[in-house]
Formats: structure tokens, sequence, C-alpha cells
């Protein structure tokens, strides 16, 4: 027979559990081994609805080449998209090259990048980059994963971006709005990058996977919210796994004010 203190906890547990809100934490639980929660053709349609509203997906960040796009990557690591184009935009018309940039110095890149968030470490790393491409890559940008991630500064999520954006190969870098997207829609739940990059990469279709990451974080960044996600005008909603859906902003309005009583029946 159960001890009385054992199934008494195990019933606190229950109830804890079943109290856990429904979302990208419990989705990703919900999922065995990283794998969707999503049929094939739910993942299938949900592409093809990103691909109709935006058929020619770009990245945010300002470049000139795949060079400036590598700075403007690594510049970008918890710093916005905004923020770094306003920095590199004077940066790279200084210098679009790993070479110049390499003249151009620590001193001055840290000078010109000043208002981006970690721009110490960001400016050695430009300039220690710059000076590798320039000596070891004879000034090009590598094409391939291990090198770039041998660079200072430049990680996994990074050299992904590069190699789908620069060279338009089928790679899905894993921002934190990717992140929570394929967690919260249950499309590649997982509980780190690398999973949901993984799981992404099997469940998107093959047509779909050059735009994906693109796709994915503008979707991320405008409609699913990391507060509050949008789910009113979001156009996989009826897909996503996420529970509850918020509701449009009228809607709650109405549920917040008090309820009027009749005069007289107060
Ligand atoms: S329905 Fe809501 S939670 Fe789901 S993807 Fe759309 S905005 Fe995000």
């Amino acid at each position: 027979m159960e001890k009385p203190v054992l199934a008494a906890a195990a019933k606190r547990k229950a109830v804890k559990q079943s109290a856990k809100p429904k979302g990208a934490g419990a989705l990703a639980k919900k999922s065995k081994k990283g794998l969707s929660l999503l049929t094939p053709a739910e993942a299938y349609e949900i592409f093809a609805r990103f691909a109709a509203a935006m058929p020619n997906p770009q990245t945010e960040l300002e470049h000139l080449n795949p060079f400036t796009l590598l700075v403007a990557v690594v510049l970008s690591a918890q710093a916005t998209d905004a923020g770094v184009n306003k920095a590199t935009r004077a940066l790279f018309a200084k210098a679009d090259t790993p070479a110049k940039m390499a003249a151009l110095g620590e001193e001055k890149i840290r000078e010109a990048i000043k208002t981006v968030g970690l721009f110490n470490t960001k400016a050695k790393n430009v300039a220690a980059l710059s000076k590798a491409l320039a000596e070891q890559h004879g000034g090009e940008v590598p094409q391939d994963r291990a090198a770039l991630e041998a660079l200072p500064g430049v990680g996994r999520k990074s050299a992904n971006v590069v190699l789908n954006v620069a060279f338009g190969k089928p790679t899905i870098a894993v921002d934190t709005h990717i992140f929570r997207v394929a967690n919260r829609t249950g499309l590649a739940p997982g509980k780190t990058p690398l999973e949901v990059e993984l799981g992404l990469e099997r469940v998107t279709p093959p047509e779909f996977i050059d735009n994906a990451h693109h796709w994915l974080i503008l979707h991320g960044r405008y409609v699913c919210k990391a507060r509050k996600p949008e789910c009113w005008r979001c156009l996989i909603a009826d897909i996503c796994k996420f529970e509850p859906k918020t509701p449009p902003p009228a809607e709650k309005r109405v549920k917040a004010a008090p309820a009027e009583t009749e005069p007289g029946l107060s």
C-alpha cells in the first residue's frame, strides 16, 4: 500500500504539473526527442503561408558583401538590427574589406561601434577576425561552418546566418525569435538552440529551407512577440499549438472593464 506521505506528495506534484500553462516549455516537454508536434502537412502549410505573405524575405542587417554581413552579424549579438545598422553605415563607408578593416584597427572600430552593446569585446573580435580573413583566407569569407566558427566572435548561429544569407546555403540560424516560434507553434520543440535547429531542418520542406530562417525571425519579431504574441493577427494561428491564444486588444479591454450593472439592480 502506498505510504500516505508519498501519496500526498504525488498528489501535490500532479496538481502542480496540471496547473502549468501550456506555453513553450510545456510543448518542448510534450515533444519526444525534439520531434515536431505538427504533421508534415501542417508544417508544409505554415511555410506555404509564410511564402505567400513574404515571397522575398530579407535580413534587416544592412551589408555590402559577405564580409560586411559577417561583421554586422557579429555586432548584432544582444543588440537590435536597427542599432547595428546605425553604427555600421559609417564603419562600412571606411572599411568594407578585411584588409581595410584590419588597417582601421581596433581603436577606430571601437569608436565607430560605441553605441552598440558589448562594443569593447566586439571591436576586439572584428579587428581580429578581419586580420585572420586577410592573412589566412585571402581576404575572402569562407563558405564552410568550421572555418567560420574558428573566427573570433563567430559562433554556430552567426556562421549559419552568413552561410544562408551570403552564400544561399540551407542553414537555419536559431536566435531567440526562432527558438520561441519553433517551441510555441510545436513546429520544432527543443530545449537548446541546437535541438531546435536540427528539428527545423527535419520538418522544413526542401523548397522552403532557404527562406525559413528569415520567415521565422520576422514572424517572431513582429507577430509572435516574446511577451505578448499577437495571435489574433497571426496567419498560422489555426495550426499553432500554443494555448491560450492572445485575443485582440479590443476584446481584452472589454474583458478587463468592470461589469456594468443596470441602474437600480446593484
Ligand atoms: S498563434 Fe500566437 S503563439 Fe502561435 S505562432 Fe501565432 S502569434 Fe505565435
